[in-house]
């Protein structure tokens, strides 16, 4: 017996619009299951009005309001960002704290995956050198360097993955003694301390920067080995200024001699076995559509779930798509410390945009809106389900390092490049990305894995996406089914098992630091 077709998705009991699912979208005058009769043509992804709403009516998915009709718009017609009043964000006072218990879950135990165990106690996915830099200055050098390690020394050392030249553009030219310039330093520093670099660091800066390259090195958060050569600044900083060096010649056998007293030492690196428990993973979202929040974001908030029952680490953040659905994060942390941790992080963005003479309605942007998001309510509550529903046992600052197992709130602006980049610092091994729209995005440091939310996307683009989760929609698949799914791809990614594909294609993103105080 075939299956009906899955033409519209409504998901909460309450609302009443529904996104439509049939790729190609729906003509005008399709009569769908209930009768209902689409008075306009409709878009893939984009939502249908289940009954009639007046002028000043609310507009309900998710069981919320995600805003109020300008027009009224008859049953069958088609709600999009023209005829939508975007509402007030929810007040930050009031909310309530660590109300709801924690949902019983039994622990998972028994899953593993192959790492390489670091001298802090942290577990890499890849084992790469990572060549820090305090400056942009030096850019151009550690590029060509890097080139040179990848053809001269890499092949001796075949156990190392790769090299990486971890280039920025802070350092020199900012107000370095700003407040908030601890933001874009703390991450720098952070991002060397990343598990996939195994605890080697190298800085590579040029001498006269407002940040000194050896600020880098000291006064570590945690103290990651102690005695050994990896740990002396000394022998692990250099700067293109040194007088010692009789031109670019010299620098470059300075840098190549540095690295490979590094690569040396990575090269003895084995995997071991480890438990899933070591799995530190980034949730992000890029390019959503209207079906983000339906297949992808709730397989992954499904995986969530599964790996904090494991005993691991799951970082949820971008502060924008999480500060309208604030009123159903509060509740979830697991104490008023925590929650007032994420009402302070709401608060300073709400500051920050408006600095900036910006709000939130900056986000989505023109794609999220062509996909059927339409506004940062809709887009915020389809976002926060990659958090499943996990107690949020933690609450970090742009930067900051990772301090808790569980499910810790990250708080990083929402572009892509920023969030993944603020992620690395805090220390993930892995990072999920899922996407509606379509973004190639990778990163050179740890592997990134791609869902996409519709099978339109999974199928043109099937050399770049890792996982469909599209076939949530089409009722092909369930959510758990999808969720387990990614928890063992992750578990393969993690291993080396198997390798994504910005990996296989080398598509990888600049670093890009957040830099929230003033350039000089
Ligand atoms: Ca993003």
């Amino acid at each position: 017996m075939s299956q009906p077709r899955t033409r519209v998705i409504k998901v909460h009991a309450n609302d009443n619009v529904a996104i439509v699912v049939e790729q190609g979208g729906l003509g005008e005058g399709t009569v769908l299951d209930d009768g209902l009769v689409l008075t306009v043509p409709i878009p893939q992804g984009h939502k249908v009005t289940l009954e009639d709403i007046a002028t000043g009516e609310d507009i309900v998915r998710y069981g919320e309001v995600i805003g109020t009709a300008t027009a009224p718009i008859p049953r069958g017609g088609h709600v999009n960002e023209t005829n939508v009043r975007l509402p007030r964000a929810p007040a930050l006072h009031d909310l309530p704290l660590a109300t709801r218990p924690a949902p019983s879950a039994e622990p998972l135990e028994g899953y593993t995956f192959e790492g390489f165990r670091n001298p802090d106690g942290s577990v890499g996915t890849k084992n790469v050198l990572g060549i820090t830099t305090s400056v942009q200055c030096v850019a151009g050098t550690v590029d060509y360097v890097v080139s040179r390690i990848k053809q001269e020394l890499l092949p001796r050392f075949p156990n190392v993955d790769d090299v990486v030249g971890l280039n920025h553009t802070y350092g020199c030219g900012v107000a370095i003694n700003a407040p908030a310039a601890i933001v874009p330093i703390r991450t720098l520093k952070n991002i060397s301390l990343n598990p996939n670099f195994g605890n080697e660091v190298m800085v590579i800066g040029l001498g006269c920067e407002k940040l000194q390259p050896s600020t880098l090195v000291e006064d570590r958060p945690v103290k990651i080995y102690e005695n050994t050569e990896a740990a002396d600044p000394e022998a692990n900083v250099l700067s293109l200024q040194d007088e010692s060096f009789q031109g670019f010649g010299d620098m470059i056998e300075g840098i190549m001699a540095m690295a490979e007293r590094h690569l040396e030492r990575m090269n003895r690196r084995r995997r071991e076995t480890c438990p899933a428990s070591e799995l530190v993973v980034g949730m992000q979202c890029g390019g959503s559509d209207a079906f983000s929040g339906v297949t992808a974001n709730p397989a992954v908030g499904f995986a969530t779930d599964l790996i904090v029952r494991a005993g691991g680490s799951v970082m949820f953040s971008e502060v924008t798509e999480v500060r309208d659905a604030i009123h159903l994060l509060t509740p979830r942390t697991a104490d008023e410390t925590v929650g007032r941790a994420l009402i302070e992080q709401m608060e300073w963005y709400d500051r920050y945009l408006e600095g900036g003479q910006a709000d939130r309605s900056a986000n989505p942007s023109p794609g999220n809106k062509r996909g059927g998001l339409s506004n940062v309510v809709e887009k915020a509550l389809g976002s926060v389900i990659k958090s499943g529903t996990s107690p949020i046992v933690d609450v970090i600052g742009p930067g900051e390092r990772i301090r808790r197992k569980g499910l810790t709130f990250a708080a990083t602006p929402a572009s892509d490049f920023i969030c993944g980049t603020l992620q690395l610092a805090a220390g993930m091994n892995l990072q999920v990305f899922t996407t509606g729209r379509g973004t190639p995005y990778g990163l050179s440091m740890v592997p990134v894995i791609k869902m996409s939310t519709n099978s339109t996307l999974g199928q043109r683009w099937h050399d770049l996406i890792d996982l469909d989760a599209g076939r949530i929609a089409t009722g092909e698949a369930s959510i758990e089914e999808l969720g387990w799914e990614l928890f063992h791809l992750i578990l393969d990614v993690a291993s080396g098992r198997h390798q994504v594909a910005a990996d296989r294609l080398g598509l990888h993103n600049d670093l890009v630091l957040f830099n929230p105080a003033p350039v000089t």
